[in-house]
């Protein structure tokens, strides 16, 4: 099913629409979520085109995925999470997905999960 949603992510990459940045380089860029679920709640948004959702994982694209990761660290130890956090990817609009561009929510232990 198509996203009813925009990519207001490419928006922010591309400087077309505000955000408060936290981390950035060559791949990613990392937002705080204007909604926040917890007391810091980041966005890690891959700058790579055409991944729109996790399933467009695939061997050539491991390094992007794992990335993600990566690019999580670093944004939570800038934020003061490095200690632990929780890593939350919705997949699909069945899953709350509501934009159309793949990002792993980074949220503070005082997130209330329902895992
Ligand atoms: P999803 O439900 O797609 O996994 O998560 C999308 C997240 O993006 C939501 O938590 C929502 O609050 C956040 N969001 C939606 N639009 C914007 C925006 O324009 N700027 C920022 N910083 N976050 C947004």
């Amino acid at each position: 099913m198509a996203f009813i949603g925009m990519d207001v992510f490419k928006q922010i990459i591309d400087r077309e629409a505000p955000a408060d940045i936290v981390y950035e380089d060559d791949q990613y860029i990392v937002i705080k979520d204007i909604n926040p679920k917890a007391k810091v709640h980041l966005l890690v948004i891959p700058k790579e085109d055409g991944l729109i959702t996790a399933k467009d994982v695939n061997l050539d694209r491991l390094e992007v995925f794992g990335g993600l990761f990566w690019a999580a660290k670093q944004a939570a130890e800038l934020e003061g999470i490095g200690d632990g956090y929780d890593l939350h990817m919705n997949v699909g609009e069945s899953s709350g997905q509501i934009i159309p561009r793949v990002h792993l929510h980074v949220l503070s232990p005082d997130f209330e999960c329902s895992l």
